[in-house]
């Protein structure tokens, strides 16, 4: 035998232990069935948030070697340094920022895409998972009420979607680096931040952002939009983009997306649509309403790691006139020319800044398909309702000031006090409060420069006894807190 096939010989022996054999792989299931098992059902009594200092410090202190661990420690750092520390995004006790929760038939999703390793960049490679991720993308286009010629990509969350959408909408209307500073994009204080850092990574920082004053509910307000679009095209700017929100972070409000629909199309500009957060309420029959005008943008980003449930790691974007979206993001590589031969069928590398990724498509479909769509419309109505019965309760409540009834499932309320610097110095405290008990996680905001506190209700577990358990941590902080401000008053 020659050197290099000695060599050779001895690598793989050592190699070949990557492919692990049945006993191994059955092992590694067990766990994972009794890690899921103790999971879920405790999930009920775990913490929504835990305070522990330093969580994951052990993490370094087991640094990667040659040797292999073995699985019970592996398993043992992933609950103690992974999973306890911290936010508890699977609890329904999660009601702060724009909740998670994470279907429990996603997790065979992602696991078969990750055995078959399916490569759905490119339609030439697997024709299957390239169909079906296509094919959820016009189911959701067909909720907003886009034409067939839409083109969407399943992106890694929101935030990538919105960035892939600016960047259309930049393309689409011409505008070029000499173009930039006079070109104008028109949107709401409310808009999500993620937008302003798509604004800065696509070159547009140094265009004109006008942020339009919102009425009393938090929305745009047209009249106020219109009025300063008129002037910029006086003054010879360049108007190119109106971002409107379907479902604000902060207060779950939706802009009068038909007026602004109207408007864009008047001026022509492109007209997006940030429904990450609420577009999926649009299953909910008795809510579609609020959506209309919707169908007229020219683009959406929705996010099914929101609204569908399915857990971290996606995010929608619809694009009305499908070949903007890949005249923004296609390339030809030579070596890609093989992939080339079959066009019928539009490719996620083409209509993203990716080309190898995840096969997201599966973690959505899984749970779409065995669990049928009733339950995940009854969900979002439910959370829609539990809104309301809190928003109910924090309005008859003394303590408490209730913000605007909620519009999806996002309600703002204070602890009440005649004094602005300390009220929003108690509810900064009650904040704190809350979340050191951990019953509940729940997250405030700054509305008007004022601290307001927000119940924000996405989570799939959250039920009606969540709620209730907010509303009986609130009252007996609150009311201590309140005692407590006043025997200071006194003193
Ligand atoms: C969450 C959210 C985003 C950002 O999406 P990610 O999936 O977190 O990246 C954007 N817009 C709105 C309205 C959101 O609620």
């Amino acid at each position: 035998m020659s050197e290099l096939t000695e060599r050779i010989e001895a690598l793989e022996k050592i190699a070949e232990t990557l492919e692990w054999q049945q006993p191994q792989r059955n092992q590694l299931m067990k766990k994972i069935e009794e890690s899921t098992v103790q999971f879920i059902d405790q999930l009920d009594h775990l913490p929504a948030f835990n305070d522990i200092p330093d969580g994951g410090s052990e993490l370094r202190k087991n640094p990667l070697r040659e040797e292999a661990y073995s699985l019970d420690e592996v398993m043992d750092l992933y609950h103690s340094q992974i999973v306890e520390p911290g936010l508890n995004p699977a609890s329904g006790g999660h009601l702060g920022y724009i909740p998670g929760g994470g279907v429990f038939a996603s997790t065979a999703g992602d696991f078969l895409a990750d055995m078959s390793n399916k490569y759905a960049g490119v339609y030439f490679a697997s024709p299957g998972a390239v169909k079906l991720e296509n094919y959820l993308l016009e189911w959701m286009a067909e909720m907003v009420g886009y034409p067939n010629t839409m083109l969407g990509n399943l992106a890694s969350g929101g935030s990538i979607a919105n960035l892939s959408a600016v960047v259309t909408a930049r393309d689409a209307k011409g505008i070029k680096s000499a173009d930039v500073p006079n070109a104008v994009i028109y949107c709401s204080e409310q808009m999500h931040h993620c937008l302003n850092k798509a604004f800065r990574i696509s070159g547009l920082s140094e265009s004109i952002i006008r942020y339009i004053p919102l009425d009393d509910h938090f929305r745009m307000r047209s009249d106020a939009l219109k009025q300063q679009l008129d002037e910029d095209l006086q003054a010879g700017l360049t108007p190119f983009l109106i971002i409107g929100s379907a479902g604000t972070t902060d207060t779950g409000s939706i802009d009068p997306l038909d007026e602004l629909a109207v408007i864009a199309e008047q001026h022509d500009l492109w007209f997006h649509v940030d429904a990450a957060y609420g577009g999926f309420f649009m299953l909910v029959e008795t809510m579609r309403d609020k959506f209309k005008g919707i169908e007229r943008s020219d683009s959406v980003v929705m996010d099914p790691h929101k609204g569908l449930f399915v857990p971290y790691g996606t995010g929608a974007l619809l694009v009305r006139d499908g070949k903007k979206l890949m005249e923004s993001h296609y390339y030809l590589a030579n070596y890609m020319q093989d992939t080339l031969s079959n066009a019928e069928e539009a490719s996620p590398a083409d209509l993203s800044p990716e080309l190898t990724k995840h096969f997201r498509g599966l973690r959505l479909w899984v749970p779409l398909m065995t669990n049928g769509l009733a339950p995940f419309r009854a969900c979002l109505e439910e959370k829609y309702l539990l809104a309301q019965y809190f928003h109910e309760k924090v309005s008859s409540s003394e303590l408490f000031e209730a913000g605007p009834e909620p519009e999806l499932s996002v309600v703002t309320y204070r602890l009440n006090h005649p004094e602005a610097e300390i009220r929003d110095q108690l509810n900064e405290k009650l904040t704190e409060m809350i979340r050191k008990d951990g019953r509940v996680f729940i997250s405030s905001t700054r509305i008007k420069g004022e601290v307001w506190l927000r119940c924000a209700i996405l989570s799939f577990r959250t039920r009606k006894w969540t709620i209730d358990t907010l509303l009986e941590v609130l009252h007996t902080f609150g009311a201590e807190l309140l005692q407590q401000s006043l025997t200071e008053t006194d003193r």
